[in-house]
């Protein structure tokens, strides 16, 4: 017997209106490629979101078709996010810190029709649209009269020109919602960028967890900033959690420096934001320096990497912030546990709070996991046996775009699991902790040491910025750990005093053999350490003493 409720079918269409209806003048604000600060209203984005669509049709783009945005994160994208899902296309957020030859490559595999960018992505596109025979129209994000005359680019026309002739009313469609909705290719640190192509549904469904209390707990009364790009697995949601609660939503467009982002926090009266551990870095850094205070930051969600412990007692301990560590990826939409402390850890020791903040934290309602040895088998949750870990659930990744083969591991049941690459511990509450990538882990006398850890501990020494433990061959121990780091500006430190620095804060044999100091580590698109690119670097480095 089927039961007897109404089977709509969950579309992103009904956030924006939704937004519109309820919250239409709820603020969102974009500070702008042209530098200044524009605002505008959920009920406006609503209205221009609806021109969007009625510009598609005129464009003749079938269902499913691809637009591309190669774009910072501001009103005119959120714009084409609702637009473009909103009608059935589907919209290919493309990273525009890769190669460009990279994203040529992708934008000829997603066969995008539409390019739309910021006018900072210029140089980029007149590089590559001679090479993207799919592309019909190229779209610069601005007005009218800020065209470049002389671009060289055939088929261009302003965002503005292009809405403007269209009216603001709109019937959005019903459609399947296992349609898709929108694209995002992984930043490709090992072959070519694969991309995830999410559902309405998967969105959906997403957008409902991540706005949980002990998930990301937005609400009407937040001013969110998001500082993770919508370029980069759709800003982690938050173009949409926003709009299904009605927050404020504040852009810091392209200006991700510390002071232009603490500015805007404080301006724009910002009580949670989201961003990647870099970013906070730099922001850290700058008020460190100038003795600033937040008077209105209480939450910020940390991930995309781990999230050093130095961190997160600055933000917590320093400036009274709650950090949120989450862990994700591009294949899961990107949400998969978020770390909230459960009342009986409420009353326990600083320390052991710390060592719960550490872990990327629970798993999201919707997202089951566990981790299997080498040979599949399941392990146990105590917070010690580490082994790959493996997810499904309603927002993880079937297959990739084009995929040719299945990507998921079944189990004994049937189900399909998929295998994220990374290597972790649960623990008997439930609280994930990644140790590392798999393809990143060092494996020393048959035992995995965590290079995640080996790097925590480093850049916990106050004279270290940055650092990254790679594995070494050795001829006793397979693999011994080495760390390369940048130091701070003007700040010392010998290989000896930071090796003699892990003494007492992880076992003997996982110090690492020996320090490399650099100039510099390198970063992939995403923020995130090209490990593979550093073990090149560091291919005629050899053990002291071997
Ligand atoms: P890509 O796979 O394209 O590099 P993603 O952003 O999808 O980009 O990266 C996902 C990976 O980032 C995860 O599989 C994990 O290795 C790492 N990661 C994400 N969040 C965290 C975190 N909080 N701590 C440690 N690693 C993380």
């Amino acid at each position: 017997m089927l039961g007897l409720m109404q089977d709509q079918q969950l579309l992103i269409s009904s956030l924006i209106e939704f937004a519109d209806c309820h919250h239409g003048d709820t603020e969102i604000v974009s500070r702008r490629v042209e530098g200044d600060i524009h605002r505008t209203t959920w009920r406006e984005v609503a209205a221009r979101s609806r021109q969007v669509a009625n510009a598609l049709d005129q464009e003749q783009l079938g269902f499913g078709d691809r637009v591309a945005t190669l774009a910072w994160n501001g009103y005119r994208h959120l714009e084409l996010y609702y637009g473009v899902s909103g009608t059935g296309r589907v919209l290919h957020t493309v990273n525009p810190r890769l190669h460009p030859d990279q994203i040529a490559w992708i934008t000829n595999h997603a066969e995008d029709e539409i390019m739309c960018f910021d006018l900072s992505f210029l140089p980029i596109v007149q590089q590559i649209h001679g090479e993207c025979p799919t592309v019909k129209k190229w779209i610069a994000l601005c007005d009218a009269d800020k065209l470049p005359a002389d671009s060289g680019i055939p088929k261009l026309e302003s965002y503005e020109a292009w809405i403007s002739t269209h009216s603001s009313t709109y019937d959005w469609p019903s459609f399947d919602e296992n349609s898709a909705s929108s694209m995002c290719y992984t930043s490709g640190t090992t072959g070519n960028p694969k991309a995830a192509l999410y559902s309405h549904r998967s969105t959906m469904l997403h957008t409902y967890a991540s706005a949980m209390p002990d998930v990301m707990a937005m609400s009407a009364r937040d001013s969110v900033l998001p500082v993770v790009p919508m370029f980069h697995v759709n800003a982690w949601g938050i173009p949409y959690s926003a709009a299904l609660v009605g927050a404020k939503l504040v852009f810091p467009g392209p200006a991700l420096d510390g002071k232009s982002v603490f500015e805007l926090i404080e301006t724009e009266k910002v009580s949670f934001a989201a961003g990647v551990p870099t970013v906070w870095q730099m922001m850290l850094g700058h008020m460190q320096a100038n003795g600033l205070e937040f008077s209105t930051l209480k939450r910020t969600v940390i991930g995309g990497s781990a999230c050093p412990p130095a961190m997160i007692d600055a933000f917590q301990h320093q400036y009274g912030v709650e950090v949120l560590h989450a862990w994700g990826m591009t294949e899961l939409s990107p949400l998969g546990t978020l770390c909230t402390l459960k009342n009986k850890h409420l009353t326990q020791m600083p320390e052991q709070q710390m060592a719960i903040r550490l872990k990327q934290g629970r798993g999201i309602f919707g997202i089951e996991m566990k981790i299997v040895d080498p040979e599949g088998k399941v392990l146990p949750w105590d917070g010690k046996a580490s082994g790959d870990l493996l997810v499904t659930g309603p927002w993880v990744i079937k297959n990739y775009f084009k995929g040719e083969s299945d990507p998921l591991v079944r189990d004994a049941k049937g189900r399909g699991w998929f295998p994220t690459g990374d290597v972790a511990t649960i623990d008997a509450d439930g609280y994930l902790q990644i140790t590392d990538r798999s393809k990143d882990v060092i494996k020393s006398g048959g035992e995995w040491i965590s290079s995640i850890e080996v790097e925590n501990i480093a850049v916990a020494h106050p004279a270290i910025a940055m650092a990254a433990c790679i594995g070494v061959a050795h001829p006793k121990w397979d693999e011994r750990p080495v760390v390369v780091v940048v130091k701070q500006p003007g700040a010392e430190v010998s290989c000896k005093e930071l090796l003699a620095f892990y003494e007492g804060k992880t076992a003997r044999w996982q110090i690492p053999d020996d320090v490399v100091f650099a100039e510099s580590i390198p970063i992939g698109a995403t923020g995130k350490i090209l490990k593979a690119r550093l073990r090149e670097q560091l291919s005629d480095y050899r053990l002291p003493g071997l």
